[in-house]
């Protein structure tokens, strides 16, 4: 039976965007994190509304399917008065958000879950993630088609699958209910955290910081370190932890905690990517890939043979890459044997002093050099100190220099 309980809600605009489009909430019994996206100021409105009517929910339940079911309807409710506020603000159409949230009752939770925000349970030193991310890569991974390792750095990673907002009247939402223990720690964060920071690192900050409050900062930090390109929540839940942060008031961040304030005038930017039957969620594209809420399964084959187009494209350009590389490391072959064969030596070939053309040096089993001109003149007939000379070979600086080479030589010789 959970007797205590203690939570801590945080947000932080973080270092890229200009406004905060997450929404994070921490009540008696319900806890939860919205995301939202669209055009100018559509993503904190989404969240915002959403928050606001999903913490309507906040109480006391007898059992965990009646606040599974509480959760269901608040969701649908809240995707209902997001279509209305696009109805009445068609300048916000396309805005959505996603929603994660848990309550609590005694000894169990139930979840409500849509989008790529997280829930992550800690217990026994292990931090595992309960929800699955409603995105197009997760798709991918659950059809065989990538893996995780390469889901990570997807260009298409945050391109969601299903969000609550004006594009479908009863979204597909995940809800389910789960035994919780004493001394489980619940996470529920926005793509700030979990796209930013390796799960590793949650785990460790998790569980070496005993203090929820602590624990939330350290990890709104570490995002803030890795430099923060998107707005950052964390909604921390410890269930009967010495730890409990005293007596604790309902708390609302990010642009929940603010009044909703519409835009005037109607995004031109936001009409003008209407598509049928296709969705653009623009408010990310500032510093991530755009957010895509698709309506049919084209889309997602659409999706898939874009992938493949890259994967091919990619293909050719290492391909093409390769070529080129080839053809500069033959052409500096050829220029340099070119420039080798510009060069002579005198030297010794069978007992008589000759002509070589190229250079002394060998390119491992390679000569560089051949015979070029054989004289008459033996190296015996030299002086010690000549012979020596040539059989160390003589630089010339030209054809016409080792030919005066030699002619010294024979002078010498004969003289
Ligand atoms: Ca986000």
């Amino acid at each position: 039976m959970v007797t205590s309980l203690a939570a801590v809600a945080l947000s932080h605009v973080g270092k890229v965007r200009s406004n905060n489009q997450d929404s994070g909430y921490a009540g008696a019994s319900l806890f939860m994190v919205a995301d939202g996206m669209g055009g100018h100021a559509g993503g904190d409105v989404a969240s915002a509304i959403a928050t606001n009517r999903i913490k309507e929910i906040d109480h006391a339940y007898p059992t965990a399917e009646e606040a599974q079911i509480a959760l269901q309807s608040a969701l649908l409710a809240a995707n209902g008065l997001l279509a209305e506020t696009v109805f009445e603000h068609p300048e916000l159409t396309g805005m959505g958000t996603t929603v994660s949230a848990l309550i609590r009752v005694d000894g169990k939770i139930a979840f409500a879950h849509i989008g790529d925000s997280r829930i992550y349970l800690m217990r026994q030193g292990e931090l595992k993630q309960v929800t699955t991310d409603h995105t197009f890569v997760q798709r991918l991974v659950d059809t065989g088609r990538i893996t995780e390792e390469e889901a990570l750095t997807h260009p298409r990673r945050s391109v969601l699958m299903r969000v609550l907002g004006d594009v479908d009247s009863s979204p597909e939402i995940d809800t389910w209910t789960a035994d919780t223990y004493a001394g489980d720690r619940w996470l529920i964060c926005s793509d700030g955290l979990s796209g930013v920071i390796k799960q590793e690192v949650i785990a460790a900050i998790l569980a070496n910081v005993q203090s929820p409050t602590a624990a939330a900062e350290r990890l709104v930090r570490a995002s803030l370190d890795a430099g923060a390109p998107d707005n950052v929540t964390v909604v921390i839940v410890d269930i009967d932890r010495a730890t409990a942060d005293g007596i604790r008031e309902p708390v609302t961040v990010g642009s929940a905690a603010s009044p909703v304030l519409f835009e005037q005038e109607p995004s031109a930017h936001t009409r003008a990517l209407r598509l049928p039957g296709l969705r653009l969620h623009s408010s990310r594209p500032a510093t991530g890939p755009t957010h895509f809420e698709p309506q049919t399964d084209d889309y997602l084959d659409e999706l898939i043979e874009e992938d493949q187009r890259r994967a091919r494209r990619r293909k050719l350009t290492w391909l093409l890459s390769g070529i080129l590389l080839l053809i500069a490391i033959v052409l500096a072959v050829v220029v340099g044997y070119e420039w080798t064969q510009s060069r002579y030596f005198v030297g010794e070939s069978g007992g008589k002093v000759a002509i070589f053309q190229g250079v002394q040096q060998n390119l491992g089993p390679i000569s560089l050099s051949h015979v070029y001109q054989k004289t008459d003149v033996s190296v015996s007939s030299l002086s010690d100190y000549e012979q020596q000379q040539v059989q160390d070979t003589i630089n010339a600086s030209s054809l016409q220099d080792a030919q005066r080479i030699i002619n010294q030589l024979s002078d010498d010789s004969s003289g």
